[in-house]
């Protein structure tokens, strides 16, 4: 299979759309953005003016977009794909949404003969430019097996989770230890400096330890520096948040401490903080107790 569609061009979009044109794919883009259809024509791509044309031009189609209502429109909406799907097309969507949607939307593509995955990534822009991003995927195993090779092209690593929807099941699952971890680190470092510790000599100390992880190496340094330029925005991770909350209740699960960091997250996107990094759990915290974890404070 060569002929690829993307659609959402946005930051991990767009170069996820590059990395498939420089593993030689035809490619064919669309969002809702010119200028971003424009820019990834510059690299070579042929840029469509509907999701329709898409379908019409593509044997796999990629969806790289917000959550599952956007998704849900790109399929089914005006000028959506689903009338021109053909039986033996594949259906990738590696946004992160609700699992529950990722079901519904496999579940009428496979009614028209549609391979559908769903198959979200970890690793942010960094690892989208790099090629290299973790790939997890829900679907059938064939499907899997035949969209591989086009996916290699963006992963460095693609784990097959289980049927359709385990792939944005897994991703919630990341995010829910992601948040709590940095709530966490946040909220101790913050009884720290109150104790009249320096945040920077516990971390030191620390992080060759059990308390060590990748949430503390990558976001305590931010809380130090108090540099909460994105990285992973808060908004984004609060949406991902909401959609554990809608599966946890469809599921009858209790989820206490993501519920809780999903209310520290909803006061930040209330101040005005939803563009920062997710680090900035940090700034729930400072305001909380009336301090900062910046060094130059
Ligand atoms: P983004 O907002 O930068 O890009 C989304 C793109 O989709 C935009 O270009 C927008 O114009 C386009 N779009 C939205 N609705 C559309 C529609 N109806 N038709 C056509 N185009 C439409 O978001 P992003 O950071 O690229 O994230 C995309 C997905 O990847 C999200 O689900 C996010 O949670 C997930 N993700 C992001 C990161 C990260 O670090 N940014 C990391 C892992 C996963």
């Amino acid at each position: 299979m060569r002929k690829v569609g993307f659609i959402g061009l946005g930051l991990m979009g767009q170069p996820m759309a590059c990395n498939l044109l420089r593993a030689g794919y035809e490619l064919t883009v669309y969002d809702r953005n010119d200028h971003k259809v424009a820019a990834v024509v510059k690299e070579g791509a042929a840029g469509a003016k509907s999701p329709q044309e898409v379908a019409e031009a593509a044997e796999v189609i990629i969806t790289m977009l917000p959550n599952s209502p956007h998704v849900k429109e790109v399929v089914f909406g005006a000028n959506g794909l689903y009338p021109v799907l053909r039986p033996g097309q594949y259906f990738v969507d590696m946004s992160s949404i609700s699992p529950i949607a990722a079901k519904e939307i496999a579940e009428k593509l496979e009614e028209k003969g549609v391979h559908a995955l769903d198959a979200p990534v970890s690793g942010g822009v960094e690892k989208a430019k790099a090629g290299t991003l973790a790939v997890m995927v829900g679907g059938s195993a064939a499907a899997f097996e035949a969209v591989k090779p086009v996916l290699s092209a963006m992963a460095g690593s693609i784990v097959l989770v289980g049927p359709a929807g385990a792939g944005q099941t897994c991703k919630l699952v990341n995010q829910m230890i992601v948040g709590v971890n940095i709530a966490i680190i946040a909220e101790a470092l913050t009884l720290g400096k109150k104790a009249g510790v320096d945040p920077e000599n516990i971390f030191q100390a620390i992080r060759g330890g059990l308390a060590g992880s990748q949430c503390l190496e990558d976001k305590a340094p931010r809380m130090f520096s108090g540099n909460f330029d994105p990285g992973f925005r808060i908004n984004l991770h609060a949406k991902d948040l909401g959609n554990v909350l809608e599966t946890s209740r469809e599921l009858h699960v209790a989820v206490p401490l993501t519920a809780q960091v999903m209310e520290m997250m909803q006061a930040l996107l209330n101040d005005g903080h939803g563009a920062c990094d997710h680090g900035g759990l940090a700034l729930f915290y400072e305001k909380l107790n009336s301090l900062s974890l910046n060094r130059e404070a």
